[in-house]
């Protein structure tokens, strides 16, 4: 069996799905691997690495492409590499099927078998292929670093000869992991941060943070929608998570958003007024840019200066700090390879909920049944 790694080829891309420390469970099973070369050095890994850790390094992609039996990959490449994909093959990665099924349709047509590692379900068996939180973290974490950087001030509190220099004041939208993550990060550089959600859970995690959480009352409104995750709300629910915003943006000097709603368009919650009502010099990180934003004024992947204020709407935060980034998503492909691979061999359960809820496509057809749906619905109107 042949394992193949490419170079990944979105712009920005500067993560790769296995790093040479990964392989040697693989390698221990019999397995072969061959690495594109080049495919790790933006995060750090050369390709002496890899040959170290025992895989073949080959400047022929095509050929790697033609010859694997199973493809980890950070994102989903571009139709032309899925048309030269050998039938059968097993294509893991961050694959966007409830985004962008039509990129995929090549490979699905090979016909080669999709999981989608933004599927796989948030189940505590499969916590160690949960690759969402693990990107989520490295961007909860980079983007009070971006922020910091930007800044006009400094985040501790300073004691000085010349003077005290106050803490920067860090707001934090939306307590998942990446606010969570954030919010450490933020308190680590020495912030007072503020912190708001619609759950009440995420209120004892904050505090355990160091950092305060506000609290809105929503006139005993359900806010959790199941699996830790939060509910749609109502205009007027939205509303009064909007006033505290408002209210708070106003007196910090770092605003970083990361509300979503699963399966949604990510909730509008900071007003035009709100971004005017900070101070110059300030900075707000839409993280919700890729589902459309937080902040109306949230152009996704522009970063714009608003009155003097900075707003950054990133899309892939996460491939700006590659090397642990590829670190953490590799360790959960292969946590999630063991579910398909045993002593060299593969072997695709799908009566297994893990594999079932993350296949996107087996021998040409829909697995995942929000998939199926997204395919139905695409081939309606060409049958009209
Ligand atoms: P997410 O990315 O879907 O949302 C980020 C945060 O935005 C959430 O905390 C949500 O409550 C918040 N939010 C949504 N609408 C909002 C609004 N209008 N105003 C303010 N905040 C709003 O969530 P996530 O970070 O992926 O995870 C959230 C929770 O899910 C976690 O805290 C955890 O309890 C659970 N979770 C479970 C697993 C697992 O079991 N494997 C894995 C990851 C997360």
């Amino acid at each position: 069996m042949l394992l193949g790694i490419v170079k990944e080829s979105a712009t920005g891309e500067a993560r790769v799905a296995l790093l040479p420390e990964s392989l040697k469970p693989l390698l221990a099973q019999g397995i072969k691997v061959t690495v594109e070369s080049g495919a790790g050095i933006a995060a750090g890994a050369s390709d002496e690495a890899y040959s170290a850790a025992g895989a073949t390094v080959s400047a022929d992609r095509a050929a790697i492409l033609a010859e694997a039996d199973v493809l980890p990959v950070v994102n989903a490449s571009a139709a032309a590499d899925q048309a030269q994909l050998k039938p059968g093959a097993v294509v893991v990665g961050f694959l966007k099927p409830l985004d962008a099924i039509e990129a995929l349709l090549t490979a699905i047509d090979r016909p080669a078998t999709l999981f989608s590692m933004e599927l796989v379900p948030r189940i505590s068996r499969a916590q160690s292929m949960d690759a969402l939180s693990s990107m989520a973290t490295v961007a909860g974490y980079k983007a009070v670093i971006t922020a910091a950087d930007r800044l006009p001030r400094m985040f501790p509190m300073l004691m000085t000869a010349a003077g005290t220099v106050p803490p920067a004041h860090v707001f934090v939208i939306g307590a998942g992991v990446a606010g969570l993550q954030a919010i450490a990060t933020a308190r680590r550089l020495g912030a007072v941060v503020e912190a708001y959600d619609v759950r009440a859970a995420a209120g004892e995690q904050v505090r355990s943070l160091g950092a305060k959480f506000l609290d809105v009352d929503l006139g005993g409104i359900n806010t959790e929608g199941g699996g830790g995750y939060a509910a749609e709300l109502t205009e007027e629910a939205l509303d009064r998570g909007r006033d505290l915003i408002t209210k708070t943006a106003a007196h910090s000097d770092l605003v970083i958003t990361t509300a979503l709603v699963p399966g949604r368009p990510a909730p509008r919650l900071i007003r035009r007024a709100a971004v005017e009502a900070m101070r110059p010099g300030s900075v707000l990180v839409d993280l919700a840019a890729p589902a459309g934003g937080n902040c109306e004024l949230t152009k996704p992947g522009v970063t714009q200066t608003v009155g003097g204020v900075t707003l950054l709407a990133p899309l892939n935060l996460a491939a700006e700090v590659p090397a642990d980034a590829s670190a953490l998503y590799a360790r959960n492909i292969l946590n999630f390879l063991a579910l398909i691979v045993k002593k060299g061999e593969i072997t695709i359960d799908l009566s297994d909920e893990v594999l079932a809820g993350a296949c996107v496509s087996h021998d040409g057809k829909p697995v995942n049944p929000r998939v199926a749906k997204i395919l139905e619905s695409r081939a309606a109107p060409l049958a009209r």
